[in-house]
């Protein structure tokens, strides 16, 4: 019996459907990349942006004639297109799909799939899932090949930012237990992952949902005493949870990485207020610096919205000078759309034209792609320890503790994939650095490779 999984949207989309597969995995399933020889499919979707819920849309349309010829195939759909309140209105409109899976939820599909059993097979399967309770199994592709995985800790949303539709689809904060946690991430370490990366839509507000619970730092310390695991990450954090015992934990612990994800949004106190952020830019200032006292070579990613309603010239150029002031690391930037359900599409009207949108959102890449050219310039000659994550066209990638990409070359046949190796910066771009192993020559490269970008090479 085989299953597909598609999945569309962001890391904890990504998160969840690792957690699905484990599921059906304990349940005897067997991964196919073929989403056309599947028994069971399932589709992850994600509504963040029109065209994200438009393609999952059509691709469950198109399954239809599929459904209609093979009947005893299982389709899921799962995710924000589902949303936390299950899919009761969604299954007049789409009448071949079987089961509806709220986000994070594996939960509905692996019930109607032991309804389906025979009672002997249902029962050997739920001893298997009782039994792995808390191991988070890979399909065999993944199994000691895969170095690094995102591991959900808190799900949901309790703040009301008012463009965003995630609190409407992911529901309240819901906190998962520590031992919980650390069971899956040693489940992770023992099939060959050696990097965690914790995720939440606020993650600094891991155990706030819960009274006198553990917090994110003492999460940390438990991870951080995990054989086997070299680094840990989370993201995304809030402005206003990031708490001097929090920044002091990571700077303190060994395997917690330099990097922090802490979206600013915007640049402009009013902009804030009206996107309901809840922290002013004196306070975001504030924190980069907290931030930097404790760890001088740390990276810091933001995320910045173009063209949210009232948006005026002037308020987005201070976006722009906050930008060329704080030099973070990378910017996720993106273009405002109203998305129904959200406070923005009902009371603010989207006034900024589309063209004018688009041209701020050039100019916040054309000064972000300066900006980390000149941070990344600063690494070159510098022996720096990547944890290697796999060999891609005879070259190896890996990533530093500040998440920067960095490729090398080795003629030998070492496999360096897991391993954490020191190699000296040899050149840098503002996508990704090149380096060599100690006494190796560096790698070539043409006169096109040194000017494109390598992500897009
Ligand atoms: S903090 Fe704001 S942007 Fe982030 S998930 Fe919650 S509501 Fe959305």
């Amino acid at each position: 019996m085989k299953y597909h999984i598609w999945t569309a949207g962001c890391q904890m989309n990504v998160a969840d459907s690792q957690r699905v597969a484990s599921e059906l995995e304990k349940l005897g399933y067997r991964y196919t990349g073929n989403y056309r020889q599947a028994d069971v499919l399932v589709l992850n979707t994600c509504v963040v942006r029109q065209s994200a819920e438009d393609k999952a849309v059509g691709f469950l349309w198109s399954l239809k004639p599929i459904k209609e010829a093979k009947p005893d195939k299982t389709i899921a759909l799962m995710g924000c297109l589902v949303g936390a309140k299950g899919g009761s209105k969604l299954a007049k409109t789409f009448p071949h799909v079987d089961v509806f899976m709220p986000p994070s939820e594996p939960g509905p599909l692996v019930d109607y799939l032991l309804a389906q059993a025979s009672e002997q097979t249902a029962l050997a399967q739920r001893h298997k899932l009782q039994d792995e309770e808390f191991s988070l199994v890979l399909p065999l592709h993944e199994k000691n090949n895969l170095v690094t995985a995102h591991v959900p800790i808190i799900y949901g949303c309790n703040h009301v930012c008012t463009f965003c539709i995630i609190p409407a689809r992911r529901g309240r904060e819901r906190s998962r237990p520590v031992g919980e946690i650390a069971a899956e991430v040693r489940s992770l370490v023992a099939q060959g992952v050696r990097e965690v990366t914790l995720l939440g839509q606020i993650v600094d507000r891991y155990g706030y949902d819960v009274p006198d619970g553990p917090r994110l730092p003492d999460l940390l310390r438990v991870l951080d005493g995990i054989n086997g695991l070299h680094r840990i990450r989370f993201l995304t954090s809030h402005p206003n949870y990031m708490s001097d015992e929090l920044l002091d934990t990571v700077a303190a612990l060994p395997k917690v990485c330099e990097h922090i994800e802490i979206p600013n949004q915007a640049g402009d106190d009013q902009v804030l207020k009206h996107m309901k952020r809840e922290y002013r830019m004196a306070d975001y200032y504030d924190l980069i610096a907290r931030i930097r006292a404790r760890m001088p070579d740390v990276s810091i990613a933001t995320d910045i919205i173009v063209g949210f309603p009232g948006e005026t010239e002037a308020q987005f150029q201070r976006t722009l000078d906050t930008l060329a002031e704080l030099k973070l690391d990378v910017c996720h930037i993106a273009m405002y759309s109203p998305r129904p359900g959200t406070v923005s599409a009902k009371l603010l009207p989207d006034d900024v034209p589309l063209e004018e949108k688009k041209r701020r959102l050039q100019a916040v890449n054309t000064l972000q792609e300066e900006i980390v050219s000149d941070i990344n310039a600063t690494l070159l000659g510098r022996q720096i320890e990547i944890l290697v994550e796999e060999k891609q066209r005879g070259r190896w990638r890996g990533r530093t503790r500040t998440n920067k990409l960095v490729f090398f070359e080795d003629a030998s046949d070492e496999d360096w994939q897991g391993r954490l190796v020191e190699v000296e910066i040899t050149w840098t771009g503002p996508w990704s650095l090149r380096g060599k192993l100690p006494g190796q020559t560096p790698i070539k490269m043409t006169e096109a490779e040194l000017i494109l970008p390598l992500a897009a090479a």
